[in-house]
């Protein structure tokens, strides 16, 4: 195999053999190919696109590096979510085992913060004791028990993706709709699902800033889930802002136990509840959205699935007994009278990141107990002086924290047009 040749191809434009493709990803797992000659493959690619079959075959040869989880023997339809990510984004603790109450089984490989994003990894990781880094045999054994489970990619799924996404971080190759789709797509794909449903963000605080990339994004997952056999559905939803009120690691885990509690915030609901929809219409567990969804509301107000979570913390070796703590709040407000008219979701991710919450290098290691919690939305009228947010700090990176707060917002003397819709489309 000659990896220049095929480097060229890619760079000129051309259509990529599958046997190409897998060559270059197999030879970098094994050494045999060179991370340099990869990132010029990456780039080209970052340029030139792939088509559905290059995509596919991308996203085979990862998933086909590690573990495929084998569900022989265990009842039940599995199907899962998954959010390209953002600000305050807890939708995943909330609905896995809701989606697990309503006959579901969830076996969810979740990931940790990638640059201004979270992580459901991470969130999880605030609760003492609980085991992110489970294997198949763990992740077959919790499905089948509790009904959903959250589990890390670690090296056992698509090691070949976690290698090659490390690559693609430092070389500026990130943001490229086939890479981001096989990347996802292989790790979602091992975990043998039915159906999936994805979450596609568009917004200041995602990775697609506009919605036409979002949706050319879902649309690249879906093929690639449907050829594969895996019934795949999308929504783009909003990430101008983030995603309820709480903003960091354990800050988002009291959050989510809020709204398995009946009290989470409405902009949260909406999104667990349409995600939730599709789910159980996806397996074809209710027949239309409107069943779905009161199947779902009926099934939250029973409190099982706050239970349910509960159950899958203790399976995971977590305690929740004592409530999780919080850093020192302090208040960042509005320097200017006005309307709330953009909101930086890059710029507070950042923030969070130099409050500790999240990673700059990948053996960073994380504060839980620091965050931001909204206190204004996009549209709302404020006066001169009127908190923002609050700032929860342990002093690390505060400084750096509140120059990035305090120009995430942009303050108008009269409202925008309108504010995002919260969900947009879905295919
Ligand atoms: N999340 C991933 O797992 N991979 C990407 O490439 C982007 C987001």
């Amino acid at each position: 195999m000659n990896v220049t040749r095929i480097i060229q191809k890619k760079r000129d434009g051309e259509t990529l053999a599958p046997g190409e493709i897998s060559a270059v990803i197999e030879g970098y797992v094994s050494g045999a190919v060179p991370g340099y000659q990869v990132a010029a493959l990456a780039m080209a690619i970052y340029f030139q696109g792939m088509d559905a079959s290059e995509t596919s075959a991308l996203t085979r040869v990862l998933m086909e590096s590690g573990e495929c989880l084998d569900w022989t023997g265990v009842e039940g339809l599995r199907v899962d979510k998954h959010s390209t990510g953002g600000q305050g984004d807890k939708v995943s603790l909330v609905l896995a085992p809701l989606a697990a109450c309503c006959g579901l089984r969830v076996p969810m490989v979740a990931g940790r913060g990638l640059g201004p994003t979270g992580g459901t990894i991470d969130k999880l990781e605030s609760i003492p004791g609980f085991r992110t880094d489970l294997g198949a045999a763990d992740i077959r054994r919790i499905t089948d028990e509790v009904g959903c489970v959250i589990s890390s990619q670690g090296d056992k799924f698509a090691p070949a993706d976690g290698k090659l996404y490390a690559l693609r971080d430092v070389t500026a190759t990130v943001a490229s709709v086939p890479l981001i789709t096989a990347s996802i797509m292989s790790k979602k794909l091992a975990e043998g699902l039915d159906a999936l449903v994805l979450d596609i963000k568009w917004g200041s605080g995602a990775f697609m800033k506009d919605i036409e990339s979002a949706r050319s994004l879902g649309a690249a997952m879906a093929s690639v889930g449907e050829s594969m056999g895996v019934r795949t559905r999308n929504l783009v939803t909003d990430m101008n802002q983030p995603l309820g009120r709480a903003v960091g690691n354990a800050n988002e885990v009291r959050e989510a136990l809020a709204a398995l509690s009946g009290e989470g915030p409405a902009d949260l609901m909406e999104v667990v509840y349409e995600l939730g929809a599709l789910m159980l219409t996806s397996a074809g567990q209710s027949e239309d959205k409107v069943a779905a969804r009161a199947t779902l509301e009926k099934e939250l107000a029973s409190g099982r699935p706050l239970e349910k979570f509960h159950e899958m913390v203790r399976a995971q070796g977590g305690d929740l007994s004592a409530e999780l703590e919080l850093a020192p709040a302090s208040e960042v407000s509005a320097a200017r009278a006005g309307y709330v008219s953009a909101i930086d979701g890059e710029a507070l991710g950042y923030a969070l990141i130099a409050l500790g919450g999240g990673r700059r290098l990948i053996e960073d290691t994380v504060d839980p107990s620091v965050g931001l919690q909204m206190r204004v939305r996009l549209g709302d009228e404020v006066r001169e002086g009127q908190p923002l947010l609050d700032l929860l700090s342990a002093g690390r990176g505060r400084e750096e924290a509140m120059v990035l707060v305090e120009g995430a917002f942009e303050i108008t003397e009269t409202p925008a047009s309108e504010s995002p819709r919260l969900i947009v489309a879905g295919t």
